[in-house]
């Protein structure tokens, strides 16, 4: 099969011919559709995740359909179409897994990290972590819901009630939780880079009732903040727009430095946390509520083959949205 490989950390994948993945027990071999591009996966192949399975296959939000299933193998049927997330295995039994927060298990092993991911004709997945995905959504569609839509979610649950919100990068997770947020009756301010006129265009058309660049304060306080993007100075200027007793949430796996800040931005019972992983939990209450309200993602497609272009698109913020591979044409 093909897969897209990461050898090292600092250079670019390359496409290469590999064998296909044999299922261990309570593992399914997945045909993959389509797989969905992460700012996490510009981390690993940046080597700021320093802990990489080498060589690596990337990409953590794969839709595909079980073509084989390994020993032990219940729950999935040959044909059935599942989505793969980041959270690959858990060891279930350490006092996090015990306690209903197994996406803080210390030896769990990730989709595209620690396991080989979804930039490839063909993965392997333990059953147990793989989701049902909401009917309504084709594969392309479904993907981002994966990573995107799911741990955005969790970072979102962890904000509180917040009435008033503010997203600060306006990416694959923002665009998609803007449409949970409106749907709640609450009221959105969108932060992108400054001069982004057409980023934040995109985010009031999402819902937005406010968007501006990241250096601007919101015309109101905020009760809660979510950093997606990944520059440290963003968690100060979230900190200054909050309202008393006000939370910034850090979504990302990796950010760059905070800056330091005297300590009046955090009194008052601000405070800043971060959202780490996903549990199976998670996805059980995200994906029918993502097809209950319709929340669907915008897209841009690239073939297998350009998943070096996704990545450089992405990065250098050439489109509204998410970026999806995909196998077929
Ligand atoms: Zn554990
Ligand atoms: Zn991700």
């Amino acid at each position: 099969m093909r897969a897209q490989v990461l050898d090292r950390a600092g250079i670019p994948l390359a496409l290469r011919e590999v064998p296909e993945p044999r299922p261990g027990p309570d593992q399914v071999r997945v045909a993959v559709s389509a797989c969905g591009v992460c700012r996490t996966d510009l981390h690993v192949l940046d080597g700021e995740l320093t802990e990489p399975k080498l060589p690596l296959v990337l990409g953590h939000q794969i839709v595909g359909t079980v073509v084989e299933r390994g020993a032990g193998v219940s729950s999935l049927a040959v044909g059935e179409r599942v989505g793969i997330p980041w959270l690959g295995w858990t060891d279930g039994t350490c006092a996090h897994c015990r306690s209903g927060r197994e996406n803080l298990c210390q030896a769990a092993r990730f989709t595209g990290y620690t396991l080989d991911g979804g930039y490839a004709e063909q993965t392997v997945a333990d059953a147990r972590y793989c989701f049902p995905l909401p009917p309504g959504l084709d594969d392309v569609h479904a993907a981002p819901l994966l990573c995107a839509g799911l741990i955005g979610y969790r970072a979102l649950r962890l904000a509180g009630e917040a009435p008033r919100i503010g997203f600060y990068g306006f990416g694959a997770s923002a665009h998609l939780l803007a449409q949970v947020v409106v749907a709640q009756g609450r009221e959105l301010f969108a932060f992108t880079r400054d001069g982004d006129v057409h980023g934040q265009a995109f985010a009031r058309e999402r819902g937005a009732v406010w968007a501006g660049g990241s250096s601007e304060r919101p015309p109101v306080p905020l009760d809660a903040a979510i950093v997606f993007a990944s520059p440290g100075e963003l968690v100060v200027r979230a900190l200054e727009a909050l309202a008393p007793g006000g939370t910034v949430v850090c979504a990302g796996i990796h950010m760059s430095d905070i800056p330091s800040f005297p300590y009046e931005k955090l009194w008052e019972e601000r405070s800043i946390r971060s959202v780490a992983n996903l549990t199976r939990e998670d996805g059980r209450e995200f994906l029918p509520l993502a097809a209950r309200l319709g929340v669907r993602p915008e897209v841009t497609v690239f073939p297998l083959e350009k998943a070096n272009e996704a990545l450089r698109s992405l990065r250098e913020g050439r489109f509204t949205g998410a970026a999806v591979l995909t196998t077929r044409e």
